[in-house]
């Protein structure tokens, strides 16, 4: 028999301008630098998390079929936290359905771990204010505390370590009264990424010799792009994102071995956003773990910007979002 006590959440991914890149706590989940993304309004997955009664195994579906491995653990593991933080002990069944490619660099982690985090917490009858469902949703993927939040969101890493960090890192809203631009989404390659992110950022902490200099520079990146944000300028808050992701991607160039997620065609796009600006838009370019291409411009320019990047990568499809909404319930439980 299946209880009926259960949630359903929904949650966008976000996409950085100021990038997390590496763990100082990975059972905790506590990012070396804080950073500023933009939620989107598209991709959305939806999370259903209904409890079992006792004595069975917890189960997770994602995207249809069965997850397994770590994709399986990394959710019971999130479980495991509501559930000792409600003081409950029953099984779950959790279907979860991204509409982004899963593990491509297109941040599924962060709507994952979102909407994972909001319908968790309904179901075990938890009661968390936004920041208490950010903190927790940053124990699944630091950048899922940010899709807690819509439009922008700034994460922080906090400060000390054990419970301190874990308390002073979480992400908040970043009030921004005007500035709603494009970001024109050059998908070249939505397969899933040769290394996760997990993975690459340890990589990189461990061994790579341009890592500390990239949160250095970043802090100065985040107060510049706070004051961007806040005068609504694109072409500043554009150049600050791409130099910013580029010097992330510059530090797992460095690693050793060194990680590579930027393809030939990942670089075609960076070509014809360089054009583009030669030809007068603003159009500036973002990349997470993976190869595909954010391209950041204004509304009017987008279709023009699509149609470019589009141009730039033989067989990449492009998808246009602009800023959306924060994590909600869609079916609350009934305690
Ligand atoms: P990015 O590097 O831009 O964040 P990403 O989020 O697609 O891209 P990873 O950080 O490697 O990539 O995370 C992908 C992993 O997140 C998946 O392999 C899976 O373990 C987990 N995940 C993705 N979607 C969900 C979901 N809806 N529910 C639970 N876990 C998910």
């Amino acid at each position: 028999k299946v209880l009926d006590r259960g949630a359903t959440a929904v949650a966008h991914p976000n996409i950085a301008l100021i990038k997390y890149w590496g763990k100082r706590d990975e059972r905790l989940v506590i990012p070396y630098v804080d950073s500023l993304s933009m939620t989107l309004n598209i991709f959305p997955t939806v999370t259903t998390v209904r409890l079992v009664p006792e004595g069975q195994a917890d189960t997770v579906m994602l995207d249809g079929t069965s997850a397994s491995g770590e994709q399986r653990q990394r959710v019971i593991a999130f479980l495991d936290l509501v559930r000792e933080m409600a003081g409950r002990t029953e099984p779950a069944a959790v279907d979860t359905r991204n509409s982004v490619p899963t593990a491509a660099g297109l941040a599924s982690s962060a709507s994952g771990f979102a909407a994972l985090a909001v319908a968790g917490a309904a179901a075990y009858g938890l009661a968390l204010d936004p920041t208490a469902l950010s903190r927790l949703a940053r124990r699944g993927s630091a950048s899922a505390a940010r899709s807690i939040f819509g439009a922008f969101a700034i994460c922080y890493a906090g400060r000390g370590v054990g419970a301190a960090a874990d308390l002073s890192s979480y992400a908040e809203p970043v009030p921004v009264a005007k500035f709603d631009p494009a970001l024109v989404i050059a998908m070249v390659n939505a397969g899933p990424k040769p290394v996760s992110s997990r993975a690459a950022m340890r990589r990189t902490v461990g061994t790579s010799p341009l890592y500390r200099s990239w949160a250095l520079s970043s802090k100065a990146d985040l107060s510049d792009m706070q004051a961007a944000l806040q005068r609504g300028d694109l072409e500043a808050v554009g150049e600050i994102a791409e130099r910013n992701a580029l010097g992330m991607h510059a530090t797992m160039l460095a690693a050793r071995p060194a990680v590579r997620y930027l393809s030939p065609a990942t670089v075609a796009v960076l070509d014809s956003v360089l054009q583009l600006r030669r030809d007068g838009f603003a159009a500036y370019a973002t990349m997470d773990a993976g190869p595909n291409v954010k391209v950041l411009c204004h509304q009017a320019d987008a279709a023009r910007v699509a149609d470019t990047v589009h141009g730039a990568a033989a067989g990449c499809s492009v998808v246009t979002a602009r800023r959306g909404p924060g994590a909600r319930l869609l079916i609350g439980a009934e305690q």
